[in-house]
């Protein structure tokens, strides 16, 4: 075994197959994977090896396509047979609400090209016999699906990596990870050890393991799944004889079955809503080709629906039941990346669907190792999307019901209930007694919106109950003054000497002067879009920065990652140790004013000030700016003060009757002032340009900030797309995001988010079109639930829209 390799790759399934491929595709040869015994000897072998591209993050589904793409090409470079059965499939709704969810995941495949058909239950029986079209109301038909051999595609990817030098040690167990002083690994096997540059824990069922070597704790967690396979059927046969082609696959959402065929029977697979974990803290290292005892009791639910659905199961003898372990992130997508603080520790784990995902997790790693950026929109998969606070207890509440609910629908306004309650701030149970209905982001819970007594969410892909109420919380704000928690926003600290200096090389924008504030998009060396923050000045050499929840570790990654080693900049997330309300509307100044001793006039504390003050007796740091687009201010405070501030800006508020208001709120009014946020409008595939955040970037600021030549080359050559807003003849139900927008006849864009704003009481979405047309007022039209709607360009914004009521 050799003693040296630039990439040692832990895990010989199919996903450290195809990372290793994918870095010997990439040119760095020098690569050794390392499998504790046979390659497969996980989750891989047994796996049903269904493949598809559709996936509800049209992002992670391009990944999907390209997994799918790549099968044959793996298959000519390596020699080796990967058994590409591509039938085709069929996803089928048993129920309307289901129907318009395949209906929004067909939209959402349109504006990616995916081929995607809606089709009758009489038409899909027509492709899938064994069905009984009277359960169903409508289905997907879509091309781009099928199965192949699990062994055989996980060899083909190692074949080919061998085929370009790669290497790869069988019965070769990582038993230890030492991070040197150069920061190099030495990677610590039962057969001697290696020094290798970068790791990649691709464990699988022991990614936990792994990370534990280096002290991480992954939010991964094994579940057990069945299927089964049946003897021959005669309504195969007669299907394969008379068509001369094998049955299709099928999707049953509401029995929660996936079915194909298996020689002359078909294989039957169950997300049993009765899961069962795997190995729950620990994975035994003498687990490899066994399986687990089958339990039908568990799955006899689904197979009653199934024998329902699909009538001729009845009369099927079943062959056997495969029972084995794979495991799941929280959400259910894949955990991928470099990990914060650790310098050459990358993760290619939690991939619960190997066979759909594992070459666009090969090929995004690979590229973000040897170019230090996935090249692709990975956000999704990103494994800095969990915290600390993601605990084995959280993840295995979040993935049984990840499990359970695999093919469940999630509404655009349904909150899921496991794992909640566990970061609360000061205010919750306030917040609760004025009847928030609470949402949650980065593991925080802060209010949606306020409903009266005895009303909840009533979930649905169409304007719901809390419609009207939202829009009263959002009038509140723009006719008198609103109060919201922003604790759940990411914060930080970053101080010391070269503290400006290193803001002024990470961030686009000015470094203000102390006491003010802006607004700080951050670029990556591609000059596309990595942050979207605002900078406080406090004084010299202390910064406050606050930024999408969601996004602390992900921030916290870069800047660890840019910080120079002789820099002397400190950086800290305050985490929940620091909380935050906003006030807002004409009459918050008023507010303000009434528990502050400063002068907070305009004149004395203009728009973009940031101050320390004490709101009632808690000292505190005020900024002017509100999202709302509003007058506003945001005010932080250490967290055991928040409710002492809380209380004091409700009772000065009540002269002018201040109303709490929530985040679907918030939606509504930064709709109307056409503004975008982190994670919808402003992601690592746009640049400043194409995301109309150009004039907060400081192209001729002296420094040589990140992204400035690619930034530069950008505005010369104008980028491809533009985001705009549009106003949608919507009746019903608003865009949400990801639906597409045609321009005349075509589809062209796509959304990003959405909504009704109500205080204009317009229907808004905002999204992505070519630069070549983005400016034709008419023309449009954006898909909502199946139906074109007309739409018109609103280039300025419905409220306000030169700013003046947030700046006087
Ligand atoms: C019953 C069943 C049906 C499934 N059906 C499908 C399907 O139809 N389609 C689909 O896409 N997916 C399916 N899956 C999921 C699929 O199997 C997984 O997504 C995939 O196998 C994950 O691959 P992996 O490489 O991440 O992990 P694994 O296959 O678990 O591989 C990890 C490898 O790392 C090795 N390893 C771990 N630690 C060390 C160490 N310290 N040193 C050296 N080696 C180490 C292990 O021996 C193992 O070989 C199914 C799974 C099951 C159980």
């Amino acid at each position: 075994m050799k003693t040296h390799a630039r990439v040692a790759v832990i895990g010989g399934g199919v996903v450290g197959c195809s990372v290793l491929y994918h870095l010997a595709r990439a040119g760095w040869t020098d690569v050794v994977l390392l499998e504790r015994s046979e390659l497969t000897s996980g989750s891989t072998w047994h796996a049903a090896g269904g493949m598809h591209t559709i996936n509800g993050d049209p992002n992670v589904a391009k990944l999907q396509e390209y997994t799918v793409r790549l099968y044959r090409e793996i298959e000519a470079e390596s020699g080796q047979e990967v058994g590409l059965h591509m039938t085709g499939g069929v996803m089928l709704a048993a129920t309307p609400e289901r129907f318009d969810w395949l209906k929004s995941i067909r939209a959402k495949g349109r504006y990616m090209g995916l081929q995607a058909e809606l089709i009758t239950p009489n038409e899909a029986a027509e492709l899938f016999p064994l069905m009984d079209p009277k359960q169903f109301v409508g289905a997907l038909y879509d091309e781009v699906e099928g199965h192949l051999d699990p062994s055989g595609t996980t060899h083909a990817y190692a074949k080919a990596a061998r085929k370009r030098g790669a290497e790869i040690h069988r019965h070769t167990r990582v038993e230890e990870l030492v991070q040197n002083e150069d920061l190099s690994w030495d990677v610590v096997t039962n057969q001697g050890t290696i020094r290798a540059e970068h790791v990649v824990n691709a464990g699988g069922l022991w990614a936990r393991e792994v990370g534990r070597m280096v002290g991480l704790e992954l939010p991964v967690l094994a579940m057990e799944h069945m299927y089964l396979l049946t003897e021959d059927m005669p309504e195969v046969a007669a299907f394969n004889a008379e068509k001369g082609r094998e049955m299709l696959h099928a999707v049953d959402f509401d029995g929660e079955l996936y079915l194909r065929q298996e020689r002359g029977g078909m294989l039957m697979g169950t997300y049993e809503k009765a899961c069962k974990p795997w190995s729950e803290r620990e994975t035994p290292w003498d687990f490899g080709h066994e399986l687990l005892e089958p339990d039908i009791d568990r799955i006899a639910p689904s197979l009653e629906v199934g024998f329902r659905h699909f009538p001729a199961f009845e009369t099927a003898g079943i062959k056997q039941i495969i029972n084995g372990p794979f495991t799941f992130a929280p959400d259910g997508n894949p955990l991928v990346g470099p990990v914060k603080g650790l310098t050459g520790f990358w993760c290619a784990c939690g991939v619960m669907a190997g066979f759909s995902q594992g070459g666009g997790v090969g090929l995004a790693l690979a590229n973000w190792i040897t170019e230090g950026d996935p090249g692709f929109d990975v956000f999704g998969m990103d494994v800095a999307r969990f915290g600390d606070w993601a605990t084995l207890a959280y993840t295995n509440a979040k993935v049984r019901e990840n499990y359970s609910r695999r093919f469940s629908i999630r509404f655009p306004n349904e909150e899921l209930p496991a794992a909640r309650d566990l970061r609360t701030t000061p205010l919750h149970d306030r917040w609760l007694g004025l009847g928030a209905q609470m949402g949650v982001s980065w593991g925080v819970e802060s209010p949606l919106w306020f409903a009266p007594k005895g009303l909840a969410d009533v979930f649905s892909w169409r304007r719901s109950v809390d419609h009207g109420h939202v829009a009263g919380e959002a009038l509140a704000v723009r006719n008198g003054v609103g109060i919201a928690e922003t604790s759940q926003f990411s914060k930080f600290f970053v101080e010391g000497e070269d503290a400006e200096a290193f803001l002024d090389r990470v961030l686009a924008c000015r470094i203000p002067q102390p006491g003010r504030m802006t607004l700080a998009p951050m670029l990556k060396h591609d000059g596309k879009l990595i942050g979207d923050l605002t900078l406080a000045r406090i004084d010299a050499e202390t910064f406050f920065l606050a930024g999408s929840g969601a996004a602390e570790d992900f921030y916290l990654r870069w800047w660890f990652d840019q910080r120079g080693d002789q820099e002397d900049v400190e950086i800290a997330a305050t985490g929940l140790g620091l909380c935050g309300l906003t006030i807002a509307g004409p009459k918050s100044r008023e507010v303000l004013a009434a528990c502050v001793a400063e002068d907070v006039s305009h004149e004395a504390f203009r728009f973009m000030a940031f101050r320390e003050m004490d709101v009632g007796m808690a000292p505190c740091m005020v900024g002017r700016v509100s999202f709302t687009g509003d007058l506003g201010y945001e005010i932080w405070m250490p967290s055991e003060l928040q409710r002492h501030v809380f209380d004091r800006l409700m009772e000065a508020g009540k002269p002018h009757g201040i109303k709490p208001f929530g985040a679907r709120a918030l939606n509504a009014l930064r709709l109307e002032k056409n503004w975008g946020g982190w994670a919808r409008e402003y992601r690592p595939i746009y640049g400043p340009l194409e995301a109309g955040l150009e004039r907060f970037v400081a192209y001729d600021k002296p420094a040589d900030f990140i992204g400035k030549a690619a930034a530069l080359k950008e505005r010369e050559a104008g980028g491809t797309y533009r985001l705009r807003a549009f106003r949608v003849a919507a009746k019903e139900a608003d865009a949400i995001g990801d639906e597409p927008i045609w321009f005349e006849g075509a589809v062209r864009g796509w959304v990003t988010s959405g909504g009704f704003a109500h205080a204009s009481g317009a229907s808004m979405a905002m999204g992505y079109v070519p630069k070549e047309i983005a400016d034709a007022p008419e023309g449009w039209e954006i898909e909502i639930l199946g139906d074109r709607l007309p739409a018109t360009l609103q280039p300025t914004p419905l409220f306000d829209p030169n700013g003046g009521r947030m700046r006087t």
